[in-house]
């Protein structure tokens, strides 16, 4: 293990291997990624791997498709396939609201250079048979975005990373850090990394690590679900998979696995998890599953696509999920402690990690990011918020979903 590193990231899920990656193409290749157990072991393995372009803020769908990019250039630097399924996603209109506000999004995405439509019942019956379009006003349809395999995705990141000199400790938890007027100092069980640079990517564990420093960064944690059916005869008669849907008033994503759906549930009133302390015991682990809590949406679910009822439930998925009270990622320079660095706090980083990384590496590598976003920055929060303003304002972006904002920017 090096002992003295540029950089130590400190956290091996998807956020911290792509952090990695990205400061070794941008050729800052004296750097460590520490990780406590395995990669992937936080909640990077359980993810749905959904990667997303739809979203209403043209600048947060710049790391989403940073993030497609980022995947597909670490896939082919490691010959490590990322599992990359080009589905597409259907977001259905529910109302006259939604349909104007997709029409309003296209412009954007022209900038972008990003396929986008908007199309109508007709033509979401023809790309997903599975859902009933009785009652939607159309959907925008991203046809270029899908979903990849969380863990063959790091282990491609890092693998990489490695092949361009970075190392990656596993098994490793850093137990504290401090400046010591000079560098940083991780201590471990296997002896002290120095590094001029932190990079905290370990999610929720983060505010656990910083607390010491006197950092009150606001990072917790809610249960999520996720339903896996078993194989449904209407698309294993397909020659294609689906596209994904979103629905904001069932409040639920769903995509095909194998032949099977696979939904993910924001419910109205989430439940946190270890707001006392992560358990220092916490592995790979899924909580049990509360189905009556998301039987509302799944009830819902039955009538947009009835095909979902048509076989049993495979399993059911129920994980940590990290949250910032405004459900934006924290990413850049935490002030008054020259050299840390944030990248955490993301609820959808599959979606939107790799184009995280590339922002934060290119920050710390040129002093600048590439483009400006102000929403994620890592001080927004200040140092005073309490936990229940934190707990009030996740459960409010929990319970958002996939409702969209008035406002466009
Ligand atoms: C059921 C479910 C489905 C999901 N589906 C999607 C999806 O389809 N698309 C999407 O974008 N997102 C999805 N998510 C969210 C996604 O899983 C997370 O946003 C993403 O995995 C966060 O990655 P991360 O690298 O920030 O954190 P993690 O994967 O949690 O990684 C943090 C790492 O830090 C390590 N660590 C912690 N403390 C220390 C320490 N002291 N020293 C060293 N290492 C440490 C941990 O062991 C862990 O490996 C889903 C979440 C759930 C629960």
């Amino acid at each position: 293990m090096k002992s003295d590193v540029q950089v130590a990231v400190i956290g091996g899920g998807i956020v911290g291997a792509s952090v990695l990656y990205w400061l070794t193409r941008l050729g800052w290749t004296d750097c460590a990624l520490i990780e406590r157990r395995e990669l992937t072991s936080g909640s990077t393995w359980h993810a749905a791997g959904n990667t997303t372009y739809f979203g209403p803020y043209a600048e947060m769908t710049k790391l989403f498709a940073g993030s497609i990019r980022t995947y597909l250039q670490a896939e082919l630097d490691s010959g490590q396939s990322v599992g990359f399924h080009q589905t597409g996603s259907l977001r259905v209109a529910t109302s006259e609201r939604e349909h104007a506000l997709f029409h309003s999004y296209a412009p954007k995405y022209q900038t972008l250079d990003i396929p986008y439509r908007v199309v109508d019942n007709n033509t979401i019956a023809e790309l997903h048979p599975c859902i009933e379009t009785d009652g939607l006003f159309g959907a925008a349809h991203t046809p270029t975005d899908g979903h990849v395999d969380p863990t063959s995705t790091t282990n491609a990141l890092a693998k990489a990373a490695r092949n361009l000199g970075a190392e990656v400790i596993r098994q490793t938890p850093v137990d504290a850090l401090h400046h010591n007027g000079t560098q940083w100092q991780l201590e471990t069980k296997v002896g002290t990394v120095r590094a001029q640079h932190v990079v905290m990517a370990a999610s929720f564990w983060t505010r656990e690590l910083l607390l010491p420093l006197g950092l009150n960064v606001p990072l917790y944690a809610t249960q999520h679900h996720e339903v896996i059916t078993d194989s449904v005869a209407e698309l294993a008669a397909l020659d294609h998979e689906v596209p994904a849907m979103r629905d904001s008033v069932v409040s639920c994503s769903v995509r095909q696995e194998q032949n099977g759906f696979l939904a993910g549930f924001y419910e109205t009133d989430p439940k946190f998890w270890a707001l006392d302390g992560i358990p220092a015991d916490f592995k790979e682990e899924l909580f049990p599953p509360e189905l009556d809590r998301v039987m509302p949406h799944l009830e819902q679910l039955l009538e947009r696509m009835p095909a979902f009822g048509h076989a049993g439930i495979k399993a059911i998925n129920n994980g940590p999920m990290c949250w910032t009270p405004d459900g934006l990622p924290l990413l850049g320079p935490v002030s008054g402690h020259a050299g840390l660095w944030l990248a955490s706090g993301f609820n959808v980083g599959i979606g939107t990690g790799g184009g995280s990384a590339e922002f934060l590496a290119h920050w710390m590598v040129d002093g600048k990011p590439h483009f400006d976003l102000p929403i994620v920055h890592a001080d927004r929060f200040g140092n005073d918020i309490t936990l229940d303003a934190a707990l009030e304002s996740i459960r409010a972006c929990y319970r958002q979903g996939y409702r969209l904002p008035d406002a466009i920017s």
